[in-house]
Formats: structure tokens, sequence, C-alpha cells
């Protein structure tokens, strides 16, 4: 894959690995490399907001390579793939999305929910994700962000199959944290 200069952003503070503040080296699932020019690889944090403290405490951040995302995706029912596909298509503008893409920031980009428009500060859990090449965010395909809400009424709508595989993940990579971790696993979107 090519990508153009103008497509490819520096990795901001916000998608670093919240434990060592550094850009994510090394892929959750298989271990490859991922800083090397070229390996393309997701990078999700949750966060939670506490609206009393004024703070936001990260729950999950992990980086998922390309291929390793392909595989969980693939895992999935046939069913799950198209409830979601369905669900992107009704509820996301993606040709006004395309449209703003060549000038948009990174924080522009994760400042509102993509399904439900909510701000950031509005959502009490959210998560976003971006698309990573080498050590950029790739902008061609920008990243998003979902909030607690909408990520639990796509949760709700995959088949128990597609939500054991998404729960298999969690438990397999989560630190068990007690007390700050909800009992709510959440999607790898690809
Ligand atoms: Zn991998």
């Amino acid at each position: 894959m090519k990508y153009n200069e103008q497509e490819l952003r520096e990795i901001p503070k916000r998608l670093y690995s919240y434990i060592d503040e550094k850009p994510f080296t090394h892929c959750i699932e298989c271990e490859k490399y991922l800083l090397s020019e070229g390996t393309e690889y997701l990078v999700e944090r949750i966060c939670k907001n506490y609206p009393e403290y004024g703070t936001t405490e990260t729950i999950f951040d992990y980086a998922l390579c390309m291929e390793c995302a392909m595989k969980l995706h693939s895992q999935m029912s046939l069913e799950s793939q198209r409830t979601l596909q369905n669900y992107f298509m009704k509820n996301i503008d993606l040709e006004s999305r395309a449209h703003k893409k060549n000038n948009l920031t990174i924080e522009d980009a994760i400042s509102n929910c993509l399904v439900s428009g909510k701000t950031l500060n509005e959502c009490k859990e959210y998560q976003v994700c971006a698309h990573c090449v080498g050590d950029k965010v790739y902008m061609g395909n920008p990243p998003y962000m979902l909030s607690g809400v909408v990520l639990e009424e796509i949760m709700n709508m995959l088949s128990n199959k597609t939500q054991d595989i998404m729960n298999g993940f969690y438990s397999r990579h989560r630190t068990p944290t007690p007390g700050i971790y909800e009992p709510d696993p959440r999607l790898v979107l690809v």
C-alpha cells in the first residue's frame, strides 16, 4: 500500500501506550514489531470520564497488527459481520466524513462519537481507534471515537458466538484491575 505524505500524521500522546507513554511497539496478539515502515496496525484506547473529579482514566489500550485484526474479524459470525456493516451504513455519514477528510486533524476526528455525535466530555465511557502505519497515524482512514452507549448498543446486536470471541480477546489481554474494570467487553472494529 502506498501512502501520501499528507495522509500521515505524528502519533499524538493520546494514542500512546498508557503504561510507558510512548507509541506502541508490538502487537498485543502476535508480538509483531509495529514501528517499521509500512506496518499497518490499529491502536485502541478505552477511557472513562470522571466529570466529578475532572479526570479521565484509561481502562484498556492496545495495538493490534492488521493481520491479527483481520483474523479476529473473520472469526465473527457472518451474521454479526453483516449486522455491523448495516449498522454503520445506516448510522454514519461516510460521505461527509470522506469529504472532510483532507483537512481533518486527529483531534477533530475523535472529538465526537461517530454515531451519536456526543462530544468526548459528554461520554461517560468512550473508545478511540486509529489506523496507524509504522510510526504515523494514517488519515486515509481517519481515527474515530465511539461512546460507551453506542458500543453497548452494537455489542447487544451481535451473535453469542461473536460476543464470545470479543470476550475472549479482552479477557486474554486486559490486566485485571478489580474495581476499575467494568464487565463490558468492547469491540475490535476493522
Ligand atoms: Zn498481530
